[in-house]
């Protein structure tokens, strides 16, 4: 039984997200899927589904233990190497969620009297790793989207006032989850060089799709191998499930040590791995699943008069919540599965349709889905 104070709150909490049409539920997919963020079509992939079925087979369909216990086998240390190599660092350590990885890294490496810069849009696991860090005294600046000079003062004004061994970390999203824009990593690691500061890039929705070999945004921006903390997720464009972060020994070593999303937590199963080294290997030798997912944007953005973004996401704005809803559910009725995205998983006031492709979608997908999208969007 809840007890009755807690069934108030619960019932009058419901009630306020009702009338402010910010009330969340679960829909089952329906028609194309133009939402989710398979955008290499992997997921349902039969390699996948075998390499997943065969590391069962050898070893088991649970890990039984977290790593450090009993729980690494030996695809582990391979999807850990095949990482490394791929982004190419020295070295790899899994995690079981991106959620989980960003959350937990952050009060890993900044304590008390250090301090964290994140850029405003950043994605909720990084903000969520900020306030961990916060909780334990640090600071936290967060910086407008994409404004380097005003990281640049932030990080001057700090180091003014902090104990000469304090340390910096900044922390971005490589592509922003809901706009589809890009960091200036060259420009990020320049500023990050001058201040001693440490970087970490959250390359979710890079890994798979940009860079000439899809290793991400630090490829496709030449810095390969240069970013210190490059952290990704295996459920996108990877088409299986689980979350790394490439980086050089030492850092690996005291993530290891002191991350407590890696530490206290059973490792990823053997079928997830199997798959996640299946959907790396067919990323990189398939470059036209990503040419597609890339072209296909491209055509969405130009019809939607939108500027040209190196990301599979593409943003159509709104404003209003329950305007977003609208639309969401009129191009759902004529087939395609568009979702609307509100606060605040977006600023407040910029409620939108998030629309991605992949390369499960034809050029006529896209086409039908523009005329759609204009005359939903002009009626
Ligand atoms: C999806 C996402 C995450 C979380 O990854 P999960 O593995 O789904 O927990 C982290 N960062 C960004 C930018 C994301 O889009």
């Amino acid at each position: 039984m809840i007890p009755f104070p807690w069934r108030d709150r619960l019932q009058s909490e419901a009630i306020h997200r009702r009338t402010l049409g910010r009330d969340r539920a679960i829909h089952p997919a329906v028609g194309l899927d133009v939402c989710s963020n398979d955008y290499l079509g992997l997921r349902r992939d039969p390699r996948l589904a075998e390499a997943a079925a065969a590391a069962a087979r050898t070893y088991g369909a649970g890990a039984g233990a977290a790593r450090l216990l009993r729980g690494s086998c030996p695809l582990h240390d391979e999807l850990e190497a095949a990482l490394a190599q791929w982004k190419g660092t020295a070295a790899c350590l899994l995690f079981n969620t991106g959620y989980q990885a960003n959350a937990t890294l952050i009060p890993a490496l900044v304590g008390a009297d250090d301090a964290v810069f994140s850029d405003a849009l950043n994605h909720a696991s990084l903000v969520d790793g900020c306030r961990m860090a916060r909780a334990a005294g640090a600071h936290v600046g967060i910086y407008h989207h994409l404004d380097l000079q005003g990281l640049a003062l932030q990080l001057a004004r700090w180091r003014a006032g902090a104990p000469a061994t304090a340390l910096a970390l900044v922390a971005t999203d490589a592509v922003f989850s809901m706009d589809g824009d890009a960091a200036d990593l060259p420009a990020l690691l320049d500023l990050c060089e001058l201040h001693e500061a440490l970087l970490l890039i959250d390359e979710a929705h890079a890994t798979g799709l940009l860079g000439a070999d899809g290793a991400g945004l630090a490829q496709l921006q030449d810095v390969h191998g240069r970013v210190p903390l490059v952290m990704g997720t295996l459920g996108k464009a990877i088409g299986a499930f689980g979350a790394f972060v490439c980086c050089d020994t030492l850092l690996r070593d005291h993530l290891l040590n002191t991350s407590r999303g890696f530490i206290f937590s059973t490792a990823l199963p053997p079928p997830v791995l199997g798959s996640a080294l299946e959907g790396i290997r067919i990323a990189r030798t398939e470059p036209w699943r990503r040419e597609r997912a890339l072209a296909l944007a491209d055509r969405l953005r130009d019809a939607l008069g939108q500027p040209g973004q190196p990301s599979a996401i593409v943003p159509v704005p709104v404003g209003a919540d329950a305007e977003a809803v609208r639309l969401a559910e009129a191009l759902q009725s004529l087939g395609y599965d568009v979702r609307a995205v509100r606060p605040p998983t977006v600023p407040e006031g910029s409620a939108r349709l998030r629309i991605t492709t992949g390369a499960h979608l034809e050029d006529a997908h896209v086409e039908t889905l523009i005329q759609a999208l204009l005359k939903t969007l002009g009626g």
